[in-house]
C-alpha cells in the first residue's frame, strides 16, 4: 500500500541522477524524485533507489514531448511513453483521443508500472495563462481524473504547474492559476508540483519571490505543494506551505524551458570548487572557505571540507536533509520565526566574514527572503477567489481561433 507523503513535515526531495544512488547507503532519505527517462534508461539503479526510500516519485517529463530536444538524448530512447514525433499543440487541443488515451494515459500507466508513490498528471510547459497550452494542461487534469475513476486507481494525483516566471509578478494571474488548479480540481487532487522557468532565487527580484510564495501558500490549503528545481529559497517556501522542495545535488536548482526545445548542455555548479554552506544559504569556493577556516561537521567532511566532486555532492545532500530534520522538530506555527532568525544570523555572519577576511560573500538576497517570510505571517486562506470558468467554452474559443488562423 502506498503511503501518502506526510503533510506536517516539510521535506527535501533529492532529484537523483544515475550515479548518485550510492549516497543512499550513508543517509536516510524519505522521498526521492527521478525523471521517467532516467528510470527507463537505468532500471536497476532506479529499482535500488525505490527500495531504499518511503516515497519514490517519477516525473513523467511530458514537457519534453512537445519540443524536439528529447529526440537527440540517448536516455529518452528507452522511454516507451516518448512519442516517435513530438506532439503538436493543436493536436493535443483538438484530438481528445490522442490527448487522453496517449499523452495522459500512457504516462500515468508508466508511473504506476514503475512503482511511483504518486501520479504526476502529464503536463506541458506554458509561458503564460493566456497560452493555449495553459488550457491543454487543464484538459489533461480533467482527463486524468476521469481515467483514474474509470480504472479505479487509488494512487494520489498531483498536478504540475510548469510556467514562465513572468507570471509570478502579477497577482491577478496567480489568483487565476489558483482558481483553475486548486478550486476547480481540489476534490480530486492531493497536491501540486511547481516549476518556474529560469528562476534563480538568489538573483530574482522580490516581486517574483513574493509571487511564488503567494502561489505556494494559496495552493497549500489541505494540499501538499512541492517546489522543484529550486535553491535554498525552497526552504522558505516549505516553511510557508509545509510541503517541501527538490533539487539535484550538483545542478538542477533552476528549470530551463529552453532545454525542452534545444539541445543544451547542463550548467551545474562547479562542485570541485564550490561548497554548499548551509549557515549562509550560499555556496563558497575553496579559497574563501580556507581563508575563513570553515569546517563542516557532517559525516563526509568530518570537521574538514569535502574533498572532490562526489564528497561535495554527498555533503550537500546530508546538510539539506539535516536542515529539514531540524525544521521538523519545530511546530508549524513557529517555523517561520525560526527560519527568519537563521536568515538574520546568516546576514550577520556573511558581513563579519567579508570584513574580517576581505571576502565578497553576497547576502542581499537574504533580506528579500526574510521579507517574504515576514509578509507570509499575515496570510490566511480566503475564499475571495471564486469566479467560475467554462473549460469547454475556452477550448471551443481556441479551436475557432486556430481554424481562423489556418484559413488566413
Ligand atoms: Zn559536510
Amino acid at each position: 500500500m502506498k503511503k501518502e507523503i506526510s503533510i506536517d513535515a516539510p521535506i527535501f526531495i533529492p532529484k537523483l541522477s544515475q550515479t548518485e544512488s550510492a549516497f543512499l547507503n550513508n543517509v536516510k532519505v524519505s522521498t526521492v524524485i527521478m525523471d521517467a527517462h532516467i528510470v527507463a534508461w537505468r532500471p536497476k539503479i532506479a529499482n535500488k533507489i525505490k527500495k531504499s526510500v518511503d516515497n519514490f516519485i517519477i516525473d513523467p517529463v511530458t514537457n519534453y514531448f512537445v519540443g524536439k530536444s528529447y529526440k537527440e538524448k540517448a536516455s529518452f530512447q528507452k522511454l516507451n511513453t516518448a512519442p516517435s514525433k513530438p506532439y503538436k499543440i493543436d493536436d493535443l487541443l483538438t484530438n481528445e483521443y490522442l490527448r487522453k488515451e496517449e499523452m495522459v494515459w500512457l504516462n500515468i500507466k508508466n508511473q504506476i508500472d514503475e512503482g511511483s508513490s504518486v501520479i504526476i498528471i502529464p503536463y506541458i510547459y506554458t509561458d503564460s495563462i493566456d497560452d493555449t497550452r495553459f488550457g491543454i494542461n487543464l484538459s489533461m487534469i480533467s482527463d486524468a481524473i476521469k481515467l483514474i475513476k474509470e480504472k479505479n486507481i487509488k494512487i494520489p494525483l498531483y498536478a504540475m504547474i510548469n510556467m514562465g516566471s513572468e507570471t509570478l509578478k502579477d497577482y491577478s494571474k496567480l489568483d487565476y492559476i489558483v482558481n483553475r488548479y486548486y478550486e476547480d480540481f481540489k476534490k480530486n487532487i492531493s497536491g501540486f508540483f511547481l516549476m518556474f522557468d529560469q528562476l534563480d532565487c538568489r538573483k530574482a527580484n522580490e516581486d517574483s519571490l513574493m509571487g511564488l510564495a503567494y502561489l505556494t501558500f494559496n495552493l497549500s490549503n489541505n494540499k501538499k505543494v512541492f517546489n522543484l528545481k529550486i535553491d535554498d529559497f525552497g526552504e522558505v517556501l516549505s516553511v510557508i506551505s509545509a510541503g517541501g522542495y527538490s533539487s539535484g545535488l550538483a545542478q538542477g536548482e533552476s528549470f530551463s524551458a529552453k532545454s525542452l526545445s534545444e539541445k543544451s548542455f547542463a550548467i551545474g555548479r562547479r562542485h570541485k570548487e564550490i561548497t554548499y554552506v548551509p549557515e549562509l544559504f550560499n555556496y563558497l569556493n575553496d579559497e574563501e572557505l580556507r581563508k575563513m577556516k570553515y569546517s563542516c561537521n557532517c559525516s563526509i567532511c568530518k570537521n574538514g571540507l569535502p574533498d572532490g566532486y562526489n564528497p561535495t555532492k554527498a555533503h550537500f545532500l546530508e546538510k539539506k536533509l539535516e536542515r529539514m530534520k531540524i525544521l521538523n522538530t519545530i511546530t508549524q506555527g513557529k517555523r517561520t520565526n525560526f527560519l527568519i532568525l537563521k536568515i538574520v544570523e546568516a546576514i550577520k555572519s556573511s558581513k563579519e566574514y567579508n570584513d574580517k577576511y576581505l571576502l565578497s560573500i553576497k547576502y542581499d538576497f537574504l533580506y528579500k527572503w526574510k521579507n517574504v517570510l515576514e509578509k507570509s505571517k499575515n496570510w490566511t486562506y480566503s475564499d475571495k477567489i471564486k469566479d467560475e470558468v467554462d473549460l469547454d467554452h475556452l477550448i471551443e474559443e481556441a479551436k475557432d481561433r486556430i481554424s481562423k488562423e489556418q484559413n488566413e
